[in-house]
């Protein structure tokens, strides 16, 4: 099982948000039939989608999309404060590798943006956009925490796609400075960035995040909470439905006409539904109200 830990380290002055996410890219390269290099990316973002998420409160949420103009196309991720991602990719049939490694660069792009996107439950959606900086997951989400939310951060991401499609590892941590912060804690974290920029070799050699934050932190990090996470699409017939309503009467009447049904598929599960002409009707009739 997937799982995330929220700590604080430091004497309090750090904060750390670490998961792995090893079955989650697993269901995500089903889901989607993922090639290696464009599950490392869908699988990384899925995995910084829930390392933000569990940043939020309650039914706040979170849109992940970054557009490197890169042969994977776009990439969106949609998470919770509650465990749940979901995302999918432009085109999962990519896979570029460079002396034995994924080549995540050449595959996302870097010349592109990121936009984040978060529902806090306000009159309005708050969204941040940054250009990419590298194609490095791990360091242009650093920049984006620096240049958005002014909070100096480190991100380090790490996956191991094996030769047969699947993932062996996938996770990540995000370390924040927290305001208090002294020149010690940077220079700490500046001494440890060399171990911590190898994440998916930390994860295969200690299977338990404890362990890695042990290492990283010694005796000096507390544990506020442990979560579970996983893939998760909270996709239904009823939601489509609205979305088929708001094309409005004339176009549902047209659709009627000719094809006498609607099939619709969700971009995040692969999910098919089918809408019947009764079905369209009574839809129609709604989105006239
Ligand atoms: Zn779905």
């Amino acid at each position: 099982m997937d799982y995330l830990i929220k700590a604080l380290a430091r004497k309090g002055r750090v904060r750390v948000y670490i998961a792995c996410t090893t079955k989650v890219a697993n269901d995500a390269i089903l889901t989607h039939d993922l090639w290696p290099s464009a599950a490392s990316v869908l699988g990384k973002t899925l995995t910084i989608g829930l390392l933000m998420g569990s940043m939020l409160k309650g039914e706040e949420a979170l849109t992940i999309k970054i557009d490197g103009n890169g042969p994977i196309g776009v990439v969106v991720v949609d998470s919770n404060s509650k465990g749940e991602v979901r995302g999918y990719v432009g085109h999962p049939h990519v896979h570029f590798s460079r002396e034995n490694s994924l080549d995540d660069v050449t595959t996302l792009g870097y010349n592109g943006y990121i936009d984040i996107i978060k529902d806090l439950k306000l009159k309005d959606l708050y969204q941040s956009t940054v250009p990419l900086q590298t194609g490095d997951l791990a360091k242009d989400f650093t920049f984006y925490f620096a240049s958005s939310e002014q909070t100096p951060t480190l991100t380090s991401l790490g996956t191991v796609i094996n030769e047969d499609n699947t993932a062996e590892l996938c996770g990540g941590i995000i370390i924040q400075l927290m305001p208090d912060a002294r020149e010690e804690d940077i220079e700490f974290l500046e001494f440890k960035t060399p171990i911590l920029s190898k994440f998916s070799e930390l994860l295969s050699e200690y299977k338990d995040l404890k362990m890695i934050l042990k290492l990283i932190f010694g005796d000096d990090c507390k544990t506020l909470e442990k979560m579970d996470v996983s893939y998760h699409c909270n996709c239904s017939k009823d939601k489509f439905a609205r979305g088929i309503a708001s094309l409005g009467s004339a176009e549902i009447q047209d659709i009627i006409k000719t094809d006498e049904k609607a099939e619709v598929i969700c971009h995040y599960c692969r999910k098919q539904y089918i809408y019947s002409k009764d079905d369209l009707e009574k839809i129609e009739k709604e989105s006239k109200r």
